[in-house]
């Protein structure tokens, strides 16, 4: 099937992506690149032994380790990182590992203007777009802006081969869902699509091969390239119900964020599949039909992924609430976005069923 379209728009980020087995140990080669010389090293308190591990082979070039990324970006958080990168005069941050992490790179960027260096260690994608989530006082907003776009990012498949099966499984249906919804956004381009349809190629092909063997390294290499092209997906076009539901379930019910993504992406589609029949064509030709959403529901089960919110502790009795926040100031939606029609989704999805249309 063609992709062309008729009118479209179509501008993407200028950065620098460098791909393979070990270019993690490339950190110091991209700095002298870039004329930098003192690096503020980013991870979470869970990585904080691979934090250490940069820091000694950058050698005189790193300047510390900050250690304290957490999830959603807390803006306390992020104030202490940037006052830490002034103090010790870094000329750069280095991002190792997941979303939070990147997440924290990028909220020093937005203060400071360093430019990052991202090493990602799961596919959530972050380090492809320009999109900041921060939240304070238990309020996330969403900033996008070319300052916090980073401008390099490493991938390497050794990082991601000790992210455990079952995270494995949640995050790169997290990064299948920024493709998928990216087939259908109003603003793609032919290269978003291009770029959607080999992401989830790629997922669809090693994600298989990593469940049956997390070390093979050509696997885990194939599901970078696929949450590179997702997250750049991610980067480039508007998203709709999808990641308004699962922003809603992780900002007011607090859902873990790649676990909700993976439950919510099968009836998401589902629901959308009538209204872009076509466009969402090659999600059914991709996973084995025979619709988008029961395609990508087997492909959830196969894969283990958690398949009810209810798993994911969310009360039945919060489901009413979840639909009137996720339905009040709708994104658009390829489909008009109904509280019943959403509240009907959100149930099957509490109940763990195949997605309904
Ligand atoms: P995460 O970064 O919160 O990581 C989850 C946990 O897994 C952490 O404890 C982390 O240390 C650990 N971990 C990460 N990689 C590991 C590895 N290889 N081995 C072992 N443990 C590892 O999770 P995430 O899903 O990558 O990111 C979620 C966050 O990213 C959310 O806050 C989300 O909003 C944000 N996000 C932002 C964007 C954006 O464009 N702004 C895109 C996607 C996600």
């Amino acid at each position: 099937m063609s992709l062309f379209q008729e009118d479209f728009v179509a501008s993407s980020a200028a950065m620098r992506v460098r791909f393979g087995v070990g270019s993690r140990h490339a950190v110091g080669e991209e700095m002298e690149r870039m004329g930098l010389a003192r690096a503020l090293i980013l991870t979470t308190p869970q990585q904080a032994a691979t934090g250490a591990e940069f820091a000694e082979r950058l050698g005189a070039k790193a300047v510390g380790v900050f250690s304290g990324a957490a999830m959603h970006t807390p803006v306390a958080i992020s104030e202490e990182a940037a006052a830490k990168a002034l103090e010790m005069r870094a000329d750069c941050v280095v991002a190792v590992g997941g979303g939070s992490t990147t997440g924290l790179g990028k909220a020093i960027a937005l203060r400071t203007d360093l430019p990052q260096i991202v090493v990602p260690t799961t596919y959530a994608g972050s380090e492809a777009t320009a999109i900041l989530g921060q939240t304070e006082d238990g309020r996330k907003t969403t900033i996008t802006t070319p300052k916090v776009q980073p401008e390099v990012i490493l991938y390497d498949a050794e990082l991601v081969r000790s992210l455990p099966v079952g995270m494995t499984v949640t995050s790169a249906l997290n990064a299948m869902a920024h493709a998928a919804e990216g087939l259908y956004a109003q603003n793609r381009s032919p290269i978003s699509t291009l770029m959607a349809v080999e992401g989830l190629r790629a997922f669809r092909d090693a994600l298989p091969r990593v469940v049956a063997n997390p070390d093979d390294l050509r696997a885990r290499g194939e599901t970078l390239y696929g949450a590179w092209l997702c997250g750049t997906v991610l980067g480039q076009v508007g998203m709709a119900l999808h990641h308004k539901l699962c922003h809603t379930l992780g900002g007011s019910f607090d859902l873990p964020h790649a676990e909700t993504h993976s439950v919510i992406l099968p009836h998401a589609i589902a629901y959308n599949e009538g209204a872009a029949a076509d466009l969402l064509a090659p999600v059914a030709e991709i996973f084995g039909g025979p619709t988008p959403g029961a395609a990508l529901h087997r492909f959830a089960q196969q894969m283990k992924a958690p398949l009810a919110l209810r798993d994911l502790g969310l009360a039945e009795a919060d489901l009413d609430r979840a639909a009137d926040i996720a339905t009040q100031n709708p994104d658009w939606n390829p489909r008009p976005v109904e509280r019943s029609a959403v509240r009907r989704l959100l149930q099957a999805a509490w109940a763990g069923e195949a997605p309904a249309v």
